[in-house]
């Protein structure tokens, strides 16, 4: 297969311009039709030589995802299934908000980290999305909607810190003034807890918002419904959310999933007070969506507020999550990486 020549930030494709023997500056003219003008094609790059066009065509391809399926919900939610171009399949989210379109990305062909109300959990794991494929995903829903996307979660199939690397590549692509343009403060991050990529990504001093998938505030409840709590515990990872914090200077979302009868009780409520008292947060507080087989259910409206209202009036700022796509399995949790057959 050839390369993804959407896997280049400007530098790299300045480096590529001098290596083949063309002018820097084209690297520039490339990368702004590329991910400004979104074009589908090398023969649509107009004030770029054949020559040129040709060289690039013989070792590169725009990877333009195909669109398997494209539901849309009553909310007005759209869920797209993309052809990543080698057999495999993933799903991205596109949602309509009052402050703009935000999409929800998948970062993974599958996950690994095996949250028990996860619909990512139970099918393997395939491989890492690229820096680029992590980006189509966003253009081709552009080029499909005709819009532009104002805002976008690491929310989708996989967990963003497992594929570092190409989400720290997705982001500065993402930022880049010259193509896409969103900035940092318009992409939110979330991670089930890689203690030590939390670390890595405070030193990077990026300003996105970091959400931490917290669902429990105690180390028997969360390790039942969490795994990777077995390996980073709730102590380390409150420990790496302060450094972040004193780091950054940015509020933390706690994402906080609401099972019924699971972790939604008053005294729930109470440990959660204790373990976020006086760090500088907010909790996303989520009507848990069941899942096929799944063993948790929604917590009933009555509770969720009770809890929203608990942790307010003791100083932590809460809030629940708007439903959104939940009619198309769109909703947080219920995305899965599907097969193509080809
Ligand atoms: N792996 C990352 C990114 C996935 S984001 C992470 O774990 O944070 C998806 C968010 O939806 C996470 O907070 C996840 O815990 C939550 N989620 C997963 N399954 C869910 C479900 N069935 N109902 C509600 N939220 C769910």
């Amino acid at each position: 297969m050839k390369k993804n020549i959407k896997d280049y930030n400007l530098d790299n494709l300045k480096n590529l311009m001098v290596e083949i023997g063309e002018k820097p500056y084209r690297a520039e003219q490339i990368f702004q039709w590329i991910f400004k003008e979104n074009v589908t094609n090398f023969d649509d790059m107009t004030n770029i030589s054949k020559e040129l066009k040709d060289k690039l065509k013989e070792k590169f391809d725009l990877h333009v995802f195909n669109i398997i399926t494209k539901q849309e919900s009553k909310d007005g939610t759209k869920k797209y299934l993309f052809d990543v171009l080698d057999g495999n399949a993933i799903e991205s989210v596109l949602m309509e908000y009052k402050h703009g379109k935000t999409i929800c990305v998948s970062t993974q062909i599958g996950c690994k980290m095996g949250c028990k109300f996860c619909a990512s959990t139970g099918v393997p794991f395939i491989r890492n999305l690229t820096a680029g494929e992590i980006v189509e995903q966003l253009l081709a829903i552009e080029r499909d909607e005709n819009i532009k996307i104002s805002n976008l979660v690491f929310m989708g199939i996989g967990e963003p810190l497992d594929n570092y690397d190409n989400v720290m590549q997705a982001i500065k692509l993402l930022n880049n003034q010259k193509g896409i343009n969103m900035g940092a403060r318009h992409i939110s991050l979330s991670t089930s807890g890689l203690v030590p990529k939390i670390y890595k990504l405070a030193d990077e001093n990026l300003q996105c918002t970091l959400s931490i998938s917290l669902h429990a505030a105690s180390d028997k409840k969360r390790s039942s419904m969490m795994p990777v709590n077995d390996v980073y515990n709730i102590e380390k990872l409150m420990e790496a959310c302060r450094y972040y914090i004193e780091k950054t200077n940015r509020r933390i979302s706690f994402e906080y999933a609401l099972a019924k009868e699971n972790n939604d009780n008053l005294d729930d409520a109470k440990e959660l007070v204790k373990l976020l008292k006086g760090v500088l947060c907010h909790v996303n507080l989520i009507p848990i969506n069941k899942i096929e087989n799944g063993k948790f259910a929604k917590s009933t409206n009555e509770n969720i507020i009770k809890f929203r209202d608990y942790l307010n009036s003791k100083g932590i700022v809460a809030t629940i999550r708007r439903e959104l796509g939940s009619d198309i399995d769109a909703a947080c949790g219920q995305l899965r990486k599907k097969e193509v057959n080809k």
